[in-house]
């Protein structure tokens, strides 16, 4: 058979090869008969919403994706937990005073800083939402505090309530000291202030309860079954979504994971409660950014944002970041140098799954499945017959840098390479990325600026002239790198000198430094006519 052939037949199959594919094998396995499943996540939007819960997200799609694949039909929840207390003013905001009048009250409830959204909440949400999209996650939103005002958890927080006493066994198993005795799992805003800063006095029914706000000194009394303003504590809160959404599949961070954390007191409790499984749940960690200096923490206090992400990464090569780690080891998203490993990386895992690029089969159906969890759309089985165009992100950094960020010259350049729409989109998704990158991002020693009228007086004159020469002749813009290369070498040997000596020559007329791109890529990027003009102003300056 040949080596073509064996890469087609890989399509056919549903891969099981990806810690998604077992995730979605392991909830088939568990429960056979089930033709839709529930997969959620959700977080507080107490803040920006940063890349660390991007990951639960993404976690979650690529599951959603896997169980797609194998025919099932899924529900993407996304929990925003905006029915949450407004609990500390993060120091980055804006309007702290307005901010610190509204803490404990209902994160819903408190106005937006920025003055755009109808709410704080509704800010951070629709930001997210925003971005989110941008990389093909689009889950069913669920606003808490919408469910939670129109009384959809009534009965939830009716089955917490008459099993409190075995709750507060479970809770108390992973803490150092019991609960006081006063303790419940309930969590009042005062119907005057709106903050929770309540005690409960009384239960006068299922449903009504009487009790006193600290805060505005208040007593009142408050009935669930009529009006909002009642809700469950998270470790409580969590495991009753959980029955009442039907969730089979969640991820959570650190913080929920630990022995004793939330999860595991949500295990026992939603068992106790309400008779059922726990989800099937995967622990993911941290990410945090890499050489990104100052630049992105004025805007997020320190936190990497989605949004700031997709400035310099396409929203497939986000997605192939996450699709390539499994989700319970932490890394760090590069700004610096390993940028360009990151996109080369990528190109090569989508050569791979179009069957260019050579590897053994089980290298392949890795690499082409980390591929399609990686792609915006989701198609499945792909059709592997074209690889599209692809532009190394190095390459067109450094023609980007030769044209001074000039997007359309740059596109010039490739226009032997863009031959479509589609590869006209792929090149202006880069192009802007790579040169936002090259502007806050690069490293200095990356960075040039290519010499018009070099000030460079050359030392090696013979084999410049010869370069000059070689950059004249007939067809030379058609020749490759590696053709430039070889001649080049073969003008140093004729004239013994250093290749290194000569590169910093030519360098110095080029780019007014030591150093620069690879030579014989570096003068077909500026076009070999352009190339011996520059060197030849250099000759003219050392002769006069
Ligand atoms: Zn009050």
């Amino acid at each position: 058979m040949s080596e073509r052939n064996k890469k087609s037949n890989i399509t056919e199959e549903i891969p099981n090869i990806h810690w998604a594919d077992h995730v979605a094998e392991e909830l088939i396995e568990k429960h056979p008969q089930k033709e839709k499943f529930v997969c959620a996540s959700g977080i507080s939007p107490s803040g920006v919403v940063h890349i660390g819960n991007f990951r639960e997200a993404i976690t979650v799609d690529f599951v959603v994706r896997a169980l797609l694949d194998r025919n099932k039909a899924v529900r993407f929840l996304y929990s925003w937990d905006d029915y949450d207390a407004f609990r500390k003013v993060p120091a980055n905001m804006p309007n702290q005073e307005m901010l610190q009048k509204h803490l404990r009250q209902p994160i819903s409830l408190v106005p937006d800083p920025f003055g755009q959204y109808p709410s704080y909440a509704a800010h951070f949400e629709k930001r997210f939402e925003a971005e989110i999209s941008q990389l093909g996650v689009k889950p069913d939103y669920i606003y808490q505090n919408i469910p939670y005002r129109e009384g959809k958890y009534v009965q939830g927080i009716k089955d917490a309530l008459a099993h409190e006493k075995e709750i507060i066994e479970i809770l108390n198993r992973s803490r150092t000291e019991p609960l006081p005795d006063n303790w419940t799992c309930l969590s009042i805003f005062c119907k005057t202030c709106s903050k929770d800063t309540t005690e409960l006095l009384k239960r006068e029914s299922d449903t009504i309860f009487s009790y006193h706000c600290k805060v505005c000194k208040k007593d009142n009394t408050i009935d669930m079954s009529k009006e909002g303003g009642v809700k469950l504590l998270w470790r409580v809160d969590w495991p009753m979504r959980w029955a009442q959404e039907g969730v089979d599949f969640e991820p959570g961070g650190k913080d929920h994971s630990s022995q004793g954390g939330s999860y595991d007191t949500g295990v026992e409790i939603v068992k106790q409660v309400w008779k059922r499984e726990a989800p099937t749940y995967v622990q993911y960690d941290f990410v945090i950014a890499k050489g990104a200096g100052a630049k992105l923490s004025s805007s997020s206090g320190n936190l990497l944002t989605l949004g700031e992400t997709l400035e310099i990464y396409e929203p497939a090569i986000i997605r192939w970041i996450f699709a390539s780690r499994k989700p319970n080891l932490d890394f760090a998203i590069a700004f610096d140098l390993d940028v360009i490993k990151a996109y080369d990386d990528f190109d090569r895992c989508e050569r791979f799954a179009y069957g260019v690029e050579e590897g053994d089969e089980k290298k392949v159906r890795y690499e082409r499945r980390i591929y399609e969890f990686s792609c915006v759309d989701r198609v499945f089985p792909r059709n592997y017959s074209n690889l599209p165009a692809q532009f190394s992100f190095r390459h067109l950094c450094n023609v980007l840098q030769i044209h001074q960020g000039d997007l359309e010259k740059a596109k010039e350049f490739y226009s032997g390479i863009i031959k479509t729409t589609e590869d006209e989109a792929r090149f202006c998704c880069r192009a802007k990325r790579a040169w936002k990158w090259i502007t806050e991002f690069a490293p200095e020693e990356f960075k040039f600026a290519l010499q018009l009228q070099p000030s460079h007086r050359p030392q090696m004159v013979a084999p410049l002239k010869e370069l000059i020469q070689l950059l004249k002749e007939d067809g030379v813009e058609k020749w490759t790198e590696e053709t430039l290369a070889t001649r080049t070498f073969e003008i140093m040997k004729r004239n013994q000198v250093e290749p290194k000596a000569f590169f910093q020559d030519v360098y110095r007329i080029l780019v007014n430094k030591p150093n620069g791109p690879k030579l014989a890529s570096f003068l077909l990027a500026i076009g070999p006519k352009r190339s011996s003009e520059i060197l030849e102003k250099a000759l003219s300056t050392n002769n006069g």
